[in-house]
């Protein structure tokens, strides 16, 4: 049975070869082959640090060097980073015109660094950093160099310099809300990859697709919270299964 994955791609191969639009769904699976564990898997950084201390709204301002010293932990983190198989084998299905884009609940940038174009960041991105206050932007490529005694960074209007990311207590971004919606719209294929599904609201998504008489395909090792969901389970790493699955669907 340990071939049984490679039949399920075919399958999977065979419904995104005939979707009207397909749109990938990503989570943190997809991106630990590229050294960055899942925030929530023992070794990722809620292991490490408490969310609602470092990435709450409350916390930018009871403890803005502690927010600092996570982010700053963070750049370290996703700085080497660099797009794995899996990432590349989406960036080519939009490419081939196979998918319309991707929906990810990551931060870390590593869909567009591979070559997607049409990207929605749902829970936010690693780009465009900026003053809490006054909004003004702030240019955070040495983020990951900053030692203990710069922080935490503040504008020089005194606000707290964050990243567009989601906060814990924030909600999902308008601009995310909308551009989700339109790249959802007309979608009848939506392949899960790398997301468990435990994360709301991002979690209801793919249920949206299937009420709408869609199909959910899922590429995910081991059990989550979508098998009453998914049409087509392939059990195993995205960095495995998608480089599979792109040559079944271009041969
Ligand atoms: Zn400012």
């Amino acid at each position: 049975m340990s071939e049984s994955w490679r039949e399920s791609c075919q399958q999977a191969a065979n419904v995104l070869r005939r979707a009207r639009r397909a749109v990938a769904f990503t989570g943190a699976g997809i991106s630990v082959p590229s050294g960055i564990p899942d925030f929530r898997s023992k070794g990722g950084l809620w292991s490490k640090y408490d969310p609602v201390e470092v990435a709450s709204l409350q916390a930018m301002t009871s403890n803005p060097a502690g927010v600092w010293r996570f982010l700053v932990d963070t750049a370290i983190m996703f700085h080497p980073a660099r797009p794995n198989s899996a990432h590349i084998a989406l960036a080519e299905l939009e490419r081939k015109g196979y998918i319309a884009g991707v929906l990810t609940q990551n931060i870390d940038g590593l869909h567009q660094q591979a070559g997607s174009e049409t990207v929605v960041e749902y829970h936010g991105g690693w780009d465009n950093w900026y003053c809490r206050r006054c909004y003004k932007g702030w240019d955070h490529s040495r983020a990951h160099e900053l030692t203990p005694g710069e922080l935490p960074v503040r504008c020089e209007c005194g606000g707290l310099i964050r990243p567009p990311v989601v906060f814990f207590g924030e909600g999902i971004p308008q601009d995310a809300l909308r551009e989700s919606d339109r790249l959802l719209s007309g979608t009848d294929v939506l392949l899960i990859v790398g997301t468990s599904g435990e994360v709301t609201p991002a979690n209801t998504l793919p249920r949206r697709v299937k009420n709408a008489g869609g199909t959910v395909i899922e590429i995910n090792l081991g059990r989550t919270w979508y098998e009453g969901v998914s049409d087509i389970r392939v059990d195993a790493s995205a960095e495995r299964a998608l480089p599979v699955l792109y040559d079944l669907v271009v041969s």
